[in-house]
């Protein structure tokens, strides 16, 4: 049985998009995501792209293929009936060369021996479409957690505290609201704490591969970030290096 772009959809995957509910992804995630179905793959990236995570859809193999090297992928999304190549091919691939990247199979295939098929393949869980999107949303974050992915504990760096487990920023007590995006940013400075993160790096954690042609987003979200942080009123800890990145650094510079 085949799966019409309208039928794959669960109804409350509509419901959940439009109320944007769900939590925010804690930590910076970015998936692939490698489904032709055109209305399925923009919903399912909106959807994850809303919980703080970074996607790129790609719509082949062949594009999967090529994205993979250059990018620091936590995930991959992968439908089987691809116009190209079966997704199997591009799991058993992976797994062949010791790549050992979470996938979760997403299709419309539902007999048992599909299902073997998947997992035999390298598959980390398989869900069936039509599916509800937080039921998504959880498996990934499950997949990620299971493929040892560093899920820290609170970061602290001076007075400031970030706990990616509640979504939740404070300095010296006071809370700060920030959007994903500059939670994702700062969570990533703070890892790096005292040492220099670059434009590239911040690109490649935070965002997904539609950002170019915006060659100063990083230096606004890092701006708006300063600027929240410094609110409190204490010294500043969020520098600029010219023409290099930026530092979360205690230290005076
Ligand atoms: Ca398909």
């Amino acid at each position: 049985m085949k799966a019409t772009a309208g039928q794959a959809l669960h109804p409350g995957l509509y419901g959940c998009l439009a109320f944007g509910a769900g939590p925010y992804n804690p930590i910076p995630v970015r998936v692939l995501l490698v489904e032709d179905d055109r209305a399925l793959s923009r919903a399912v990236r909106d959807g994850l792209t809303a919980q703080g995570m970074a996607v790129d859809p790609v719509g082949s193999v062949r594009d999967a293929r090529a994205m993979l090297p250059t990018n620091p992928y936590d995930c991959i999304v992968l439908d089987l009936g691809l116009p190209d190549e079966d997704g199997l091919g591009l799991l058993r691939e992976l797994r062949e060369r010791g790549d050992e990247i979470p996938v979760l199979v997403l299709t419309a295939r539902g007999t048992v021996e599909d299902r073997v098929g998947g997992l035999n393949a390298g598959a980390d869980d398989y869900l069936l479409k039509p599916f509800a999107f937080p039921e998504l949303t959880a498996r990934i974050r499950a997949l990620i957690r299971r493929g040892g992915s560093a899920v820290p504990t609170v970061l602290q760096v001076a007075d400031l505290e970030l706990d990616p487990g509640r979504f939740r920023v404070t300095r010296a007590g006071v809370a700060i609201s920030l959007t994903a995006k500059e939670f994702a940013i700062l969570e990533c400075l703070m890892t790096h704490a005292g040492q220099l993160v670059t434009r590239t790096m911040l690109l490649d954690q935070c965002w997904d591969a539609s950002y170019e042609g915006l060659s100063n987003l990083v230096d606004v979200h890092v701006g708006r970030v300063r600027r929240k942080l410094e609110v409190t009123g204490g010294p500043p800890l969020l520098h600029t290096v010219r023409g290099a990145g930026f530092v979360l650094d205690a230290r005076p510079r």
